[in-house]
């Protein structure tokens, strides 16, 4: 299976999709990568789902990453008796320590040491801000407000206090334990909500062991403060728009957006545009010109990945949404302006062998017209540098390691292949040549380029630029 984008697709994982067959639906429509939200699945649905995304990579014979996202210090209201209920502008609604299911006039908060921290006059947002409510009076292990702005409040919506100073570090008890869950599960990568300090990041990798990739989710005022250090920190990023457009004014998040993307780009780490991205899709089978506008602007600032939420997880229309963001992808890849856009935004290599080569690679593979790159990694770190060149020409990424092509089903533009190590410079052209064919990606009397770290499989240390021709039988001759 080849995707004929170089952008990727992650969709969340929800009611509406975790079923195997619809899994399977999803990932040929375009999905590369699979969110696990842990704010809504158990250890045992954790499990099963892996399980089902392994059995459809499997089937496809195509490999497909697993983000396990961690809750994070995020509150969220418990459940209600019906499922939903619906709040009006004026009316008292109560934010209590009782268990039993809500009402329109209440709801369980299971956060007993947030209500005490909650001051009268405070803002509690729900639903990515949808709701608003003021507080009117806080004791007893409850919160009383008042409703500024009604709506639908259904099942463990999130709720944020921007007014209010949160006693809590990055990972939770909760979060810890889901932490494990995904690392026993055989996640590709660790999702990491409400990052404020690069401690924050720190702290998770002690644990993770480099089992994971970890994304820092940026949503939080104090992270985008200390963006670069948490950048460096991490192995990729995710521009959580949801949590930060109620942390900060609105307004501000296109440019945010933007500042992450190239920060991101500069360093060589993917990352990934979330939250509405085609939120009318939830509901309606096509999306509004503004969502596809949206979602072109991520592909044109050259994101390495755009998610998918509710769209995906518990929406009418999942393969719909995954269709309709890998045609807009297609498509403005394929706009005459968009070389341009993505060149202009290209930053200087680092001063590493590894990005010399790269460079020199897409420079390479650019005036020659060859037919792609190929790069032989074993952690990965190869693939990475040849992407953040953002090359017009495909990059293909060899490795013996499922783990390492699992975990690069986020980056952009690479296509990947798990192949055995190259026992010498013949083999290696050899088989770099035979899958570029195989993978139609080269014909016979084209050219490839290819680069490698020698002695394979040291990673971070490429250091090798060769040009092959493929021959007649697919074999290549350098
Ligand atoms: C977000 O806030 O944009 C986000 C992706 O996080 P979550 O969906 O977990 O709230």
């Amino acid at each position: 299976m080849r995707r004929m984008r170089r952008a990727k697709i992650v969709a969340t994982l929800g009611p509406a999709s975790h079923e195997e067959k619809m899994i399977e639906e999803l990932a040929k429509a375009g999905a590369d990568v699979f969110r696990i939200n842990m704010s809504h699945a158990s250890h045992e649905v954790l499990r099963t789902t892996v399980e089902r995304i392994r059995n459809v990579e499997k089937r496809l014979n195509h490999p497909l990453g697993v983000l396990v996202d961690l809750q994070g210090p995020k509150l969220r209201v418990w459940k209600f008796a019906d499922g939903a209920v619906e709040l009006l502008a004026g009316q008292k609604f109560t934010l209590d320590s009782n268990e039993t299911p809500g009402t329109a006039e209440r709801v369980f908060l299971p956060h007993p040491e947030i209500i005490e921290s909650v001051s009268v006059g405070d803002r509690l947002l729900i639903d990515d801000g949808k709701l608003s409510l003021k507080a009117t009076k806080v004791g007893n292990g409850a919160i009383e407000t008042e409703v500024v702005y009604g709506g639908k409040l259904s099942d463990k919506k999130g709720v944020s206090l921007p007014d209010t100073l949160l006693p809590t570090g990055a990972l939770t008890e909760k979060d810890h334990a889901d932490l494990l869950a995904g690392l026993a599960a055989d996640a590709d990568w660790i999702a990491l909500s409400f990052v404020q300090r690069p401690e924050d990041i720190i702290d998770v990798r002690k644990i993770v062991q480099g089992r994971a990739g970890v994304m820092a989710k940026i949503e939080k005022p104090q992270a985008i403060e200390r963006l670069e250090e948490i950048i460096k920190l991490s192995d990729a990023i995710m521009v959580a728009r949801g949590d930060l457009g109620v942390e900060l004014p609105l307004e501000q998040v296109p440019g945010l957006q933007k500042r992450m993307i190239r920060m991101a780009r500069r360093y060589g780490k993917p990352v990934v545009v979330a939250t509405q991205m085609l939120e009318s899709m939830i509901t309606a089978p096509v999306p509004t010109r503004a969502e596809v506008s949206d979602v072109s602007i991520a592909v044109f600032e050259g994101a390495d990945a755009m998610m998918l939420s509710a769209e995906s997880a518990s929406g009418m229309y999942p393969v719909e949404a995954v269709a309709t963001m890998n045609k807009v992808a297609i498509a403005v890849e394929g706009d005459l302006n968009y070389r341009n856009i993505i060149r202009a935004a290209h930053t200087e290599p680092e001063a590493t062998a590894a990005d010399a080569i790269s460079a020199a690679t897409r420079q390479v593979a650019e005036t020659l017209d060859l037919a792609a790159i190929v790069t032989y990694t074993a952690s990965g770190s190869t693939g990475i540098r040849a992407a953040r060149e953002r090359p017009s020409k495909p990059i293909i990424v060899l490795s013996p390691n499922m783990r390492t092509i699992r975990r690069m089903s986020v980056v952009w533009g690479v296509h990947c292949v798990q192949t055995e190590d190259a026992v010498n410079l013949e083999d290696m052209v050899d088989r770099a040549c035979v899958i570029s064919y195989q993978e139609g990606f080269a014909r016979p009397g084209d050219r490839i380029a290819i680069t490698a770290g020698i002695p394979l499989g040291t990673p971070g240390a490429t250091n090798m630029l060769r040009i092959a021709f493929v021959r007649q039988d697919g074999a290549g001759s350098s």
